[in-house]
This record gives C-alpha cells, structure tokens and sequence, in this order.
C-alpha cells in the first residue's frame, strides 16, 4: 500500500500530529498563502505548556470554530507559535504563494513585520500617559529590555530568514525554493500544505498542482499534511479536489483525518466575510454556548466597511453571547477611521487591542489608534504611543517612518536617530548578503 497523507479541514488540527513527534530534529517547509505564526492569544501559552507538561494532546486547545483570538486555544492562524511550544518545531520554512520580483525581500520583511518580538506587556487600553506624557516619559531604551529578543533577520540569495515566537522562519519564495533546499537545508525536511497556496483570493487557480508536486518532491521529506481551509474562508469549496490531486502526482494515499466539528452555519459564510458580502440571516444549532455570537459577529464582520454603526451594534449582541471580537471591534474602527471619526475608530481599534493583545491584527490597531491620537490630540501623545509600539515592531518601516517625522516635528532629537538607525538596518534587508556565500547551517 503506498504511504499516506492526512488531510484537515482547518490548519491548526496538525498539533494532532505533534505527539508524533514529527517536527522532531527537521526543518518544516510550509506552502501556505498566509504565514500563520504569530504570539497566541492570552492564556494560550500557559495551556500549551500545562498540556505538555501533564502529557496531554495538545490538539485539545485548537479552537473548535475558525475565529480568531480565543483566550487560552490556538488555531488556524497563530498554530507555527503553538507547534514551538508542543510540537518540537524549531526551524521552519514559509514558501508564500508571490514569487520572487526585485526587492521581494521588501515583501518578505512586510510579511512578518507586525510579529513583535517579545511578549507585549499588558496593554492598557487608555495609556496612563497618552495625553499628557512627553515622549522623553514614555521612552525606554531598547536595551532596558531583559525580554528584548533580537530576530536577527538576515537577507541572503534565497531567503529572509528572521527569529519570531521561538522558531527561526524563513521566507522562501517558490521559485527560490531549490537553491534554498541546496544551499541551506540540511538534514531532513517535513512537507505541510494549505491548499489555499493554490488558489488566489479571487478564487482563481494561482499555481498549477503539478508545480506545487513537484516543489514538494525537490524538497526530498516526507509530506505529513494538507489542509483545506474551506470552512475558514480561504479555498472555494470547488477546489477541494486539489488535495487528492497533489496526493496522487507524488503518489501518496490520503486520509481524512479532520476532528474539529463542521461550523455551525453555511460553509461559504467566511468565504463571504473575506469578500465583504454580508451573509443572508442563519442560526446556528451548534452545542458551542458562543456560536450564536460569532454568528452575529460574521455578519457584523461583512457589513463592517460600508456600515460601522451596524458593525458596533452586531459587536454588542456577539458580546452578550459571551464572543467578544477583536476582528469585529478592529474592523468597525477602521471603518470609523475611514469616515473621519477619529474619536470612535480609536475606542474601537484599543477595544480590538484589549482582547488579544500581541496579535498582529492588535499591532495594526495600534498603529491606526495612534494615528487617530495624532488627529485628536496631536503629535506628541502620538509619538509616545508609536514609539514603544516601534520596539516591538522593529522590521515595521512604516511605523519608523512615522516615529522619524513625529520626533522631528516636536524635538525629540534622540528619537529621531532611533527611527534613522531602525529604518537603516530595515533597508539593509533589502539588499541581501553575497549570494555566492557557502551553505552555513
Ligand atoms: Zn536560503
């Protein structure tokens, strides 16, 4: 009988492959058209480190609907983190679905640059300071950090390779992957594939099942998962065929080995919510005490850009169903922002941060909020709350930008040269190393 793969439906149900311990002394390649690492949601990292510790599955914590920040679990988004803690992972490759194009290491850094590098500290939703410290209060050097992590990004030929959440990552477009294989791989590799690799956010085939097989053979491992994150919106139902066809180009079995339970609501609804289509009305007959909250709140989520009171008020009823959603409350704040009320768009992005705090979607709340502080209370609150924002964002050129133009503006000569010296060493990563350097891991 030839070997087998197993297929998922939703991405982090691979942690049931970790007490198999198959990450184990190996590189993981990745296909996937999202990188999903990030800090986990609050609690999440205790839970896993209590479920390793008492010996228990920790396929146990993945979240049972594909919504994002439940305290205590992970999921699709955020399961790489998870794996570093429960599942032996330690060095991983992601191969996005873009290919490489001058200055792609740009790209790349952009990619991974609202991952903070050390835990954020509690964030308080309405800084002590914000309106009447000067940026010289809010100032901490960087080196007063004991929990600083350095993520020592590196630019070479093939890769962006950058320390985030306790794996070393590297970013490896397609078309790069066999020099990164021959040049920097060593030892053995494991496959994993989110089939939405293949398919754009259009719903059009992106690349070819025979291109995709194929860069899985060079890779030379063994191909340990697929997943079709269908249910979460990424790959048209119609597409779920891709699966079996990769599988048979290499020649492999497949399993279906799913354990989450089908959502409880039409299978295209988050499909629609990436679209921005608000769903028709559906209830859900779910078990899960908080379905009928999320399902408000995917509702709330379609109509959120062109509706931002609608959005609120779907926030409120999702939150008396016991689902309170940062997507939601960031969603309604960007839409706040967009129509020029600063002040609500700012309570509703801090609301977004309260909730999960190191996710990268709370990272861009910040940024936004602070914008709308510059707007409200001009640019000195602004600046101190960017400029400890900026330390746990060091790839976020953007964000130095902005620190850059703000400490000029109000004299912060010192902060000034902190943002020049950060923004330095980001373009420096779009000029890789010497590509003819020898394979040095
Ligand atoms: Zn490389």
């Amino acid at each position: 009988m030839p070997p087998g793969v197993d297929l998922f439906e939703e991405h982090g149900e691979v942690a049931a492959l970790w007490p198999q311990r198959i990450y184990h002394g190996r590189t993981v390649v990745c296909f996937d058209r999202h990188l999903d690492l990030k800090p986990l949601a609050p609690g999440g990292a205790e839970a896993l480190r209590a479920a390793a510790s008492a010996g228990e599955d920790p396929a146990a914590l993945v979240r049972r609907l594909p919504v994002r920040g439940v305290p205590g679990a992970f999921g699709l988004d955020d399961f790489w983190t998870a794996a570093a803690i429960a599942g032996d992972l330690k060095s991983l490759v992601w191969v996005p679905s873009w290919r490489s194009h001058p200055g792609w290491w740009s790209t790349a850094t952009d990619a991974v640059s609202l991952i903070a590098v050390r835990p954020t500290a509690p964030y308080d939703a309405t800084p002590r300071d914000a309106y009447d410290a000067t940026p010289r209060d809010a100032y901490v050097p960087h080196d007063s950090y004991d929990d600083a992590v350095d993520p020592a990004p590196r630019a070479r030929a093939c890769c962006l390779s950058v320390t985030l959440c306790g794996v070393r990552l590297a970013v490896v477009p397609p078309d790069l992957l066999a020099e990164h294989r021959r040049r920097h791989l060593r030892g053995d590799v494991v496959v994993d594939i989110d089939l939405d690799w293949l398919v754009d956010e259009h719903g059009r085939l992106d690349h070819e099942v025979d291109d995709l097989a194929e860069l899985v053979s060079l890779c030379g491992g063994e191909l340990s998962a697929m997943t079709w994150s269908t249910r979460s919106g990424f790959l048209p139902a119609e597409f779920r065929r891709v699966g079996r066809d990769v599988a048979r180009r290499l020649g492999l079995r497949t399993r279906e080995s799913s354990y989450l339970p089908a959502t409880p609501w039409p299978e295209d609804v988050l499909l629609n919510v990436h679209r921005g289509v608000v769903p028709p009305e559906f209830t859900t007959d779910s078990q899960e005490p908080v379905a009928e909250g999320v399902a408000i709140a995917l509702r709330g989520l379609a109509a959120a850009a062109h509706d931002p009171g609608a959005a609120h008020e779907a926030y409120e009823r999702a939150a008396a169903h016991g689902y309170r959603s940062s997507w939601l409350a960031y969603r309604t704040g960007i839409a706040h922002y967009l129509a020029g009320d600063h002040g609500s768009a700012r309570t509703r992005l801090r609301r977004a941060v309260e909730i999960d705090p190191a996710d990268t979607l709370a990272m861009h709340a910040r940024i936004l909020a602070a914008r709308a502080t510059a707007r409200i209370d001009g640019p000195r609150p602004a600046l101190a709350e960017l400029s400890s924002l900026a330390r746990e964002l060091p790839l976020r050129a953007g964000v130095w930008r902005t620190v850059r133009v703000l400490a000029e503006a109000v004299g912060e000569p010192e902060l000034t040269q902190e943002a020049e010296g950060a923004l330095r060493r980001i373009r420096r990563l779009g000029v890789p190393e010497e590509p003819a350097e020898r394979a040095d891991r």
